[in-house]
């Protein structure tokens, strides 16, 4: 495809700009001046219009197919939610800033204070930052503030316990924040093993991280257990919120022993994201590590009306601008006020229910490292596959070229060939029908005609990609 630079000739138009009615530009100092045009690409309307038409239908997002991404909760963004954020636009981050500012942003203030009001109640917390711009920035921020619970209180810590399934950023959100890690193998039955558990414990573990359900799409069902042991050891409960989508409704972290909770927004409460952003990490804590929250904190006065709390000591400072991710958390706020209780809990219900049907259905096909009734989401492993000659990876190319965004492959690690599908609930059976037609084929293709597999995909503008190449020397301008 052309640039659009290279498609620029000479003297087109898309627009005509009025006459200036700035006065002259004698009054701009002489080094401001511009002494050459600006060189931008000469074009009309219709060719840009094309241009970036173009552009957009080489995206593959969930607006147009199914997006099974593992571990992510790729669920359709409701484009009333958009809408709801929209309402917000004319504010100016900084107007509840300045000088009586907060009178002017009563409704932006209330929403975030009532999203964090709604966040509590989800996650049985006691109180909400909605600072941190991502899941892995939630989980940085819960784990300084675990830090400094325990610094407020004269203990040195010197560890994180993480099970060995858990997603790459808990143990480097843990080793940011000054601590060494201690992994903790699955057993075979595919939770944390729990002897293994009990022995790594000890008095200078700061906290245990866990993904409930796992990485593997299972709920463990000792959680209770392990936080009792880990609160013996006076460690503090860490929960990393990304598949929270399993069991809305149904637990809240904080009653099974949970003491710090990182919520993303954009995967389990329908925003959209991808492509690096933008994101939203909220974290909810128990009361005893409220005082070293980010600060400023939203509050509600005497009189009813939302103030921002004024700094305190104690804090562990801002850990991004303003309230964090705006917009994102407008979306999430749309989201649950419009689904409500049993809203939420149906999401929960489908989610688990499409899973579930997805494992069964390709059960014959596939290896199941952990055979089990998974939560929101299931892992295969390509091991019969693999027989043949083909990898996960060949599969998902093969998937690319059926019109299917590929599911997670290669995580979590410890499942070779690991393939992870999370259908989320949006997808109707028929969706889900049709692509575990797709998968089924590609098992056949592995045994007839695995080469056809190692060539996929043949419809894209890129075949096989160096990824480490790809994601070191990023180069977005010369797609081909
Ligand atoms: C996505 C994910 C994270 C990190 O969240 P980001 O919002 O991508 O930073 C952490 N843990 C698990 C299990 C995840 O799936």
């Amino acid at each position: 495809m052309q640039l659009i630079y290279e498609q620029s000739v000479s003297g087109r138009r898309g627009v005509k700009l009025p006459a200036s009615d700035v006065p002259s530009a004698a009054c701009l100092p002489k080094n401001l001046l511009r002494s050459e045009a600006a060189g931008l690409p000469e074009l009309s309307e219709l060719d840009l219009v094309r241009h970036f038409t173009r552009l957009s239908r080489r995206n593959f997002s969930v607006d147009t197919n199914f997006y099974p991404l593992g571990s992510c909760s790729m669920k359709y963004n409701a484009k009333v939610l958009e809408n709801s954020a929209a309402l917000f636009a004319p504010f100016h981050p900084m107007t509840a800033l300045l000088p009586g500012g907060e009178e002017y942003c009563q409704g932006t203030l209330g929403m975030l204070y009532d999203l964090g009001q709604l966040l509590t109640d989800i996650t049985g917390m006691d109180e909400v930052t909605t600072q941190p711009l991502a899941g892995a920035h939630g989980e940085m921020t819960g784990i300084l503030l675990i830090s400094a619970y325990h610094r407020a209180r004269g203990k040195k810590k010197k560890y994180v316990v993480v099970p060995d399934s858990s997603h790459g950023t808990n143990p480097a959100s843990a080793a940011i924040a000054g601590y060494e890690i201690i992994t903790v193998p699955t057993a075979p039955y595919g939770d944390m093993d729990l002897d293994l558990f009990r022995q790594a414990m000890n008095d200078e573990v700061a906290a245990v991280m866990m993904t409930c359900p796992n990485t593997l799409g299972l709920f463990n069902p000792h959680i209770k257990e392990i936080s009792d042991i880990a609160h013996s050891h006076d460690a503090l409960m860490y929960y990393d919120g990304a598949n929270l989508n399993a069991i809305m409704g149904k637990v809240k972290p904080g009653d099974v022993g949970f003491d710090v909770i990182h919520v993303n927004l954009h995967k389990t409460f329908g925003t959209p994201h991808g492509g690096g952003g933008p994101g939203s990490g909220p974290v909810g804590v128990k009361k005893a590590l409220a005082p070293f929250l980010p600060q400023p904190r939203i509050v509600m006065d005497d009189e009813g009306k939302f103030v921002m709390e004024s700094v305190k000591s104690g804090t562990i400072g801002r850990t991004a601008n303003f309230f964090g991710n705006f917009g994102v958390m407008a979306k999430a706020y749309a989201y649950i006020i419009m689904l409500g209780r049993e809203g939420l809990i149906n999401v929960s219900e489908q989610a688990v229910l499409n899973a579930n049907y997805i494992k069964e259905r390709l059960r014959d096909y596939y290896e199941l490292p952990y055979d089990k009734t998974c939560m929101h989401e299931c892992v295969f492993s390509a091991s019969r596959q693999l027989e043949h000659g083909v990898h996960a990876i060949d599969i998902s190319k093969f998937l690319i070229d059926r019109g299917y965004h590929p599911p997670t492959v290669y995580f979590p690690m410890i499942v070779k060939e690991a393939i992870m599908i999370e259908p989320t609930e949006t997808e109707s059976k028929a969706t889900m029908d049709a692509f575990i037609e797709v998968m089924i084929e590609a098992a056949k293709t592995a045994e007839s005609n695995p080469q056809a597999l190692h060539e996929a995909p043949l419809t894209m503008p890129v075949g096989r990609l160096d990824e480490t190449k790809a994601a070191r020397e990023q180069n977005v301008c010369c797609a081909g």
